[in-house]
């Protein structure tokens, strides 16, 4: 008889099937010079009553965005089982090892720059980040209808605050996607046309789940007027789903939301010289086609000109670098244009 031969693959300590609200981990077997036999813990919270639709919260998907695992975490603990219908399941730190060691990207991996929202389909006995993604596209997607995956930039971007969806041409889900753009209060309501390969977004869009995003500031810090909104937001969303009671109390959205289209090429100015960026305007501007938007100032030779930069396409800012020094190739800004613009 052959020697059996077992997976390494990752392991969920908590019965995803059992009715109730139970917290552990996704162990990620790792075995590191610090600990042979040891293995990384990623997050899991459940909280199941009955019947219903399955909703999975994610945060820390990008392990410097800390919007989503205080808003998952918060929830988690504010909710009792009896608040809930069907399921909800809270991974508030995704990239649980980029968190831990408050980096955008893992630092276990080969390259020390492991990007999770770029790893799906992952591999089930591969590096720590690629088991993550096979873990969640094997064990979690299968049994999921709705994910919100909260994100907010990270420390080299910050973002004037989003939610977004992708409409998949049903339309019931289209219909709540719309609403859901509505409640969850944020300024900005983009409707994508894509999903990038490698990323979640793509991973569930072959599921046909319902796939929310947001983009809740950056800047590697929480602000509280951002947090707060997307909490409220994110409750009166699971509501219409019937996941929460409909006699819960909440404020109506905080922002009426202003529909924008996922932005394009022409839309980015990147830096072409290495030096210090010096913003001249302000997230949520907006601006002209042409307008004036910054300066990179050459860090050596103070006594000449700043490079000027310039809008190509106008639009609301959307996005812009945190870091005042850059290099050639970092996104320094782009724009949204509306919504009925593109279509
Ligand atoms: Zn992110």
């Amino acid at each position: 008889m052959p020697t059996p031969i077992v997976s390494n693959e990752p392991v969920c300590e908590i019965d995803l099937d059992a009715e109730g609200k139970h917290h552990g981990y996704v162990r990620i077997q790792f075995s590191s010079d610090r600990s042979a036999y040891g293995w990384q813990p990623v997050p899991i919270m459940s909280i199941k009553n009955g019947e219903g639709p399955v909703v999975v919260i994610i945060g820390a998907n990008h392990g410097d965005e800390y919007e989503g695992v205080s808003i998952a975490s918060g929830l988690y603990q504010e909710l009792d089982v009896g608040d809930v219908t069907g399921q909800i399941i809270f991974l508030p730190a995704l990239n649980a090892p980029a968190f831990y060691a408050g980096r955008r990207t893992s630092p276990l991996d080969e390259t020390g720059e492991a990007n999770l929202n770029r790893m799906f389909p992952g591999v089930q006995n591969g590096s720590p980040t690629e088991m993550i993604c096979w873990w969640v596209t094997e064990r979690l997607l299968p049994r999921t209808d709705v994910i919100f995956d909260l994100h907010s930039a990270g420390k080299s971007i910050d973002h004037h605050p989003s939610v977004k969806i992708r409409l998949i041409g049903d339309e019931a889900k289209d219909a709540l996607q719309m609403r859901i753009l509505e409640l969850f209060g944020a300024p900005l309501g983009i409707v994508g046309d894509r999903v990038t390969e490698t990323t979640l977004s793509s991973a569930a869009a072959r599921h046909e789940i319902i796939y929310v995003s947001t983009e809740l500031g950056g800047a590697g810090k929480i602000r509280p007027w951002i947090r707060d909104f997307a909490y409220n937001g994110l409750k009166r969303c699971l509501r219409e789903m019937a996941v929460l009671p409909a006699s819960l109390d909440l404020p109506p959205p905080e922002h009426k939301v202003a529909l924008k289209a996922m932005q394009k090429g022409d839309q980015y100015i990147f830096a072409y010289k290495d030096g210090m960026f010096e913003p001249r305007v302000n997230l949520g501007d907006v601006v002209e086609d042409g307008q004036f938007a910054g300066y990179i100032w050459d860090l050596k030779a103070p006594w000449t000109e700043p490079e000027k930069l310039y809008f190509n396409k106008g639009g609301v800012v959307f996005c812009k670098r945190t870091p005042a020094l850059c290099e050639v190739g970092d996104t320094l800004f782009f724009t949204l244009l509306d919504y009925e613009e593109q279509t």
